[in-house]
């Protein structure tokens, strides 16, 4: 491990903001709390429309109808998680709309699969035939139930596609484009939905209400995801402005541009980058800001792991990029203490050294541990111990592979002895997965709490 401490004192730091004060961010409890309303307000449209239930077909379909109302709901609640509205974005951050998001999906396609079977099955008792004849008659004579039962299918296909044994044979890409067809599901189920619930038939209420979620929900992505990012390349024009190499496969870009403080980015936000080149302008990826922002550039740093972050080396100056965001709640917003504990995991400094730099700490406040398999392969070296000196704060690197490593350096008790007052402490957490996991595992049991702990995977 190496120490470095402080020598002089610390200038001014902070991060330029546009001028109409702090970005708006959700609170990921309210969030949670408006998702539970809604499925109530569902359930409740099912009981309003409900006369008194007879004989098992009967309790059947209206499980089925129950099941129907909640995927229909559940499917554009999913989609609008992933619609990328800034003060979501911002306040619940992406990794944990992601976990939500996925974890949304298997319930969500539960609900379709019981829906179907459930309605099917609860018809064929009531109308004393097999299940069978009676997917038939559903399909053949109920209006829209093909387009909803393709709806279904392309539904369990993206959730096959996403499931730990089959997502990580597939190509980034791949899985990724296939998740459109869930705006098609969306849009081959919702006529099925007025055409055969209940609920929607006897309701003009409902239907509008209905109709205002999902046309809500279709604006905020066309208007997030499409027009934004259109609008923000020609307000900003940006542009490559320098390549360097950082240490082996590790290179940083900077990006010049316009009015960059209208974006509101801060320290420990990340953009998805798409570069206007050959072999590049088609996909976009998510990199972190590796420098505070500033108006007039921005910077990233990205380790080669695959096509894409291998050819930004080659990136020329004045290359145009198209740059989605800011994301990501992994900014000083989240604190809550004086003292502040960064804790990175390879490339996961990134974010963690935009914060070094301009989180207001005083000196001694601001820890950084920085986990890397070789003190080469140290991003930032330099810069790191500069940017402690100045601030008067402390920086560990703790190099080394884990089998050469004489037990776990990240340790709850180890953390605790390396870092006095460890539990007073916000502690920012970035790196590969399996490092956020255990170190977060490992501060829980050195007794800090959920809250204290802010951190991102390099992975949705
Ligand atoms: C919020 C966030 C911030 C990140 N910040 C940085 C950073 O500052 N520096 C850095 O070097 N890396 C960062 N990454 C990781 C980086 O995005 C991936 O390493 C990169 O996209 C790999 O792409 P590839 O085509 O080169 O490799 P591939 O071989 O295609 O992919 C390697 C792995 O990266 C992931 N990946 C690929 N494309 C994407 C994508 N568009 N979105 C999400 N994950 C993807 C996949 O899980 C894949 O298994 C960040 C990731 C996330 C989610």
């Amino acid at each position: 491990m190496t120490a470095v401490t402080a020598r002089r004192d610390p200038p001014p730091v902070g991060v330029p903001r546009g001028g109409a004060g702090p970005a708006p961010r959700a609170r990921p409890g309210a969030v949670l709390a408006l998702i539970g309303a809604g499925a109530a307000a569902v359930l409740a449209l099912w009981w309003h429309g409900t006369p008194l239930l007879g004989g098992f077909g009967d309790w059947l379909t209206n499980a089925g109808r129950i099941t129907g109302l909640e995927a229909g709901y559940g499917v554009i609640v999913l989609i609008a998680l992933m619609a990328r509205i800034p003060p979501v974005e911002r306040g619940v951050g992406a990794d944990r709309l992601a976990r939500w998001h996925s974890m949304g999906g298997r319930y969500t396609i539960g609900l379709v699969v019981a829906h179907a079977l459930l309605i099917t099955w609860g018809y064929a008792v009531t109308a004393h035939t097999t299940v069978t004849h009676q997917a038939w008659t559903l399909l053949d004579s109920y209006p829209d139930v093909l387009a909803a039962t393709a709806a279904g299918a392309l539904l369990v296909m993206t959730a096959v596609a996403s499931a730990r044994a089959v997502r990580p044979r597939l190509r980034y890409e791949t899985w990724y484009y296939l998740h459109f067809y869930t705006y098609l599901a969306a849009a081959l189920a919702f006529s099925h939905q007025f055409a055969d619930g209940a609920e929607f038939m006897t309701s003009a209420a409902a239907r509008v209400a209905w109709s205002a979620l999902y046309a809500g929900v279709g604006a905020a992505i066309a208007w997030f995801r499409f027009v934004t990012p259109a609008r923000q390349a020609l307000r900003h024009r940006l542009r490559v402005t320098k390549v360097k190499t950082e240490a082996p496969g590790v290179v940083s870009v900077v990006i010049g541009g316009r009015h960059l403080e209208e974006l509101r980015a801060e320290s420990g936000q990340f953009f998805r980058w798409r570069f206007l080149t050959r072999g590049l302008w088609w996909t976009s990826s998510p990199y972190s800001l590796s420098a505070p922002p500033r108006r007039d550039r921005l910077r990233i740093t990205v380790k080669a792991a695959g096509g894409h972050s291998d050819a930004l080396r080659g990136l020329r100056p004045g290359t145009r990029v198209v740059a989605e965001g800011p994301y990501g709640a992994l900014t000083g917003a989240a604190r809550r203490r004086r003292k502040v504990l960064l804790i990175a995991g390879g490339v996961g400094i990134t974010p963690l050294r935009a914060l070094l730099e301009s989180l207001p700490a005083a000196p001694g406040d601001l820890t950084l541990i920085y986990r890397v398999s070789s003190l080469r392969d140290a991003v930032f070296r330099r810069e790191l111990e500069e940017i402690a000196a100045r601030r008067k704060a402390r920086v560990w690197f703790v190099a080394g592979r884990r089998d050469e490593l004489d037990g776990n350096p990240l340790s709850g008790g180890e953390l605790t002895r390396r870092v006095p007052g460890l539990i007073d402490h916000d502690v920012y957490l970035c790196g590969p997965p399996g490092l956020t996991a255990a170190v977060t595992r490992e501060l829980l049991d050195a007794g800090l709490r959920r809250r204290q702990i802010h951190r991102e995977s390099f992975a949705f």
